[in-house]
């Protein structure tokens, strides 16, 4: 439209040309490499559910809620009018909105009492779809759905405790627990020495003589702190044990959790992260006294998960506003999805994303099967997800800076959305192991892992030459870092990285789209990539794959 032509009365400069309209109106869920793992990983009688929830995921309404949450920070309170310490966060509603969907679509401990086989595919599936809205609310979402089988090494808290942590009720505020008629949990490890080092724990856990200790000490971070219920680490008589503390106590008063102030983010700021000090806190025992590290533990395996799955959904969102962007985008005389080098782009970002989609859709189905009892699955689960904790959530940084510069500068602008992407981002290569703790997890699940690790790779044997010759090049490798320990620490990240490499190539020639997966195979395993997103070798069907990642 020429500058001319414009709405009678409307001064020329206010015509607004060649910007593109905005992605509100569509189901998330419509995402092929989500939809095929979700049937293919046993869940496909979630996919009504699913879509129902993605539709509400791109609507403007809960796009708003996102946003609004975001730019209305949680608010500490730590003392009412009179001076007496209440030591409670406020939120915004539409962080409360977000939540209530979350939970109500059993985003949370659901699955642990869903007799259905595929339940925790099916979460799986809902969280990577919600969290495209907004990531901080499923800081607490995801320690709730984790929280369960640490839990279950106290059977008589669990007992009390479980069916309120899965009930579809979002029930905010600091009441009594099991006056409540649902809960969220969260965790309280790192302290201001060390947060890898848990060991260096100086909480104390004095056992009193009801079978209750008192814990006295500090937290350094600790998210989501209007949770009713957190696993909490101490130092106890038998060393360094988990405990469950309430942060209201059966007699109604409120428990010595005293919330000194809330961390100022990068990002992440729907989600109140604080500092914590307990002052003879009342807590209870879970697992062994000294078995701390061994039960909790358990929760971090499980919201390893939820940082791959979260990892996934954020490229996928990125992913979704580049193509949107370039198909209306014109520069140069054409649109920018159909020149040769934004398809380079986008198709490398498309490629990452659905293996990092595929890849943790796998990880939920093995999540479900290990559930059932199967081994094998159990311990590919154990170095699979390792595997992937270090590589999805370093990918998701650096995915989130390209599909940010897709839209140019209106993706370095905050109404595009992006620049909250690329802040949350790091957060999950963070939390729950930094990338080298995550590498150095892997060296340490390898003993009885890899051989279970690579029947799973073998399931991809014969498909591409490329992935064939990767994966025995990778056993060679694994074989001679078994007899040097320092060598394997000092090149970890260089093996987990192939390892990561060969699993999602595995996955991907199997079960992916041909053109996804021959550029997989051309670029990640035999090396004819560069360094940058873009750098696709020549002959690869970038507009296949692009295509598939087109929106409506
Ligand atoms: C937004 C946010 C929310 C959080 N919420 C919670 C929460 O709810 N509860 C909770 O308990 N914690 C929480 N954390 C803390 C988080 O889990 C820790 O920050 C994380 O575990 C790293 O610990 P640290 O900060 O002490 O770093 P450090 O342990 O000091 O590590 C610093 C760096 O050294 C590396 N490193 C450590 N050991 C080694 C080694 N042996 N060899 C090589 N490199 C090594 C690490 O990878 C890291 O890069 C949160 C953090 C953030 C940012």
């Amino acid at each position: 439209m020429s500058a001319k032509c414009n709405i009678i009365g409307m001064p020329a400069t206010h015509v607004v040309t060649n910007q593109v309209p905005p992605l509100v109106g569509r189901d998330v869920a419509e995402d092929p490499a989500l939809l095929e793992g979700l049937r293919r990983e046993g869940a496909g009688w979630a996919e009504d559910d699913l879509h129902r929830l993605g539709r509400l995921a791109g609507s403007e309404r809960a796009q708003e809620w996102g946003r609004v949450a975001n730019e209305n920070e949680p608010v500490l309170r730590t003392h009412d009018r009179y001076g007496n310490r209440v030591d409670e966060v406020e939120y915004h509603p539409a962080y409360h909105d977000l939540m209530t969907v979350a939970i109500e679509n059993g985003m949370h401990a659901a699955p642990w009492l869903d007799e259905n086989k595929g339940a925790h595919v099916a979460r799986a599936a809902k969280f990577y779809t919600w969290t495209q809205v907004e990531g901080g609310h499923g800081c607490p979402i995801s320690m709730t759905y984790a929280v369960v089988p640490a839990l279950r090494h106290n059977p008589e808290l669990s007992r009390r405790i479980e069916p309120l942590l899965a009930a579809s009720v979002y029930d905010p505020g600091l009441r009594v627990p099991e006056t409540k008629r649902g809960l969220t949990a969260g965790m309280s490890m790192t302290e201001k020495q060390g947060g890898s080092d848990v060991r260096a724990n100086t909480t104390r856990a004095v056992p009193q003589a009801d079978g209750s200790y008192l814990l006295t000490g500090h937290k350094w971070f600790t998210s989501a702190p209007m949770c009713d219920v957190f696993l909490v680490l101490a130092q106890a008589p038998g060393g360094l044990s988990c405990f469950l503390l309430p942060r209201v106590l059966p007699d109604g008063t409120r428990n010595r959790m005293h919330l000194q102030r809330l961390k100022d983010k990068l990002g992440n700021r729907s989600n109140a992260s604080s500092e914590v000090e307990y002052d003879e806190a009342v807590a209870w025992l879970v697992g062994e006294e000294g078995g701390g590290v061994r039960t909790i533990i358990q929760m971090v395996n499980m919201t390893r998960l939820d940082c791959v799955i979260a990892g996934a959904a954020g490229m996928r969102a990125g992913l979704v506003q580049a193509v949107h962007h370039a198909t209306h985008r014109q520069a140069f005389g054409s649109h920018l999805v159909d020149t040769p080098l934004m398809r380079n782009v986008l198709a490398d970002l498309a490629i990452e994303s659905e293996a990092a989609t595929t890849l943790a859709m796998r990880l939920a189905g093995a999540t479900d099967q290990a559930m059932a009892g199967d081994e094998q699955a159990t311990a590919f689960r154990r170095l699979g997800l390792a595997v992937s904790k270090y590589w999805v959530c370093k990918r998701a940084s650096t995915h989130a800076a390209e599909a940010l510069e897709c839209l140019g500068g209106n993706g370095y602008v905050e109404e595009s959305g992006m620049p909250r992407l690329y802040r949350e981002a790091p957060l999950i290569s963070i939390w729950e192991g930094s990338g080298n703790v995550a590498a150095l997890d892997v060296l340490r699940a390898m003993g009885s892992g890899t051989e279970a690790f690579f029947a799973e790779l073998d399931q991809g044997a014969g498909y591409d030459k490329r992935l064939d010759d990767a994966v025995s090049a990778l056993r060679g490798d694994i074989a001679r870092l078994a007899a040097d320990p320092v060598a394997a620490q000092a090149g970890a990240r260089r093996l987990v990285e192939r390892m990561a490499l060969v699993l999602q190539g595995s996955l991907l020639v199997q079960h992916g789209h041909p053109a996804v997966a021959d550029a997989f195979c051309a670029s990640r395993l035999d090396g004819d990539w560069g360094v940058a997103f873009g750098t696709l070798p020549s002959g690869v069907d970038t507009a296949a794959i692009v295509e598939r990642a087109r929106v409506s």
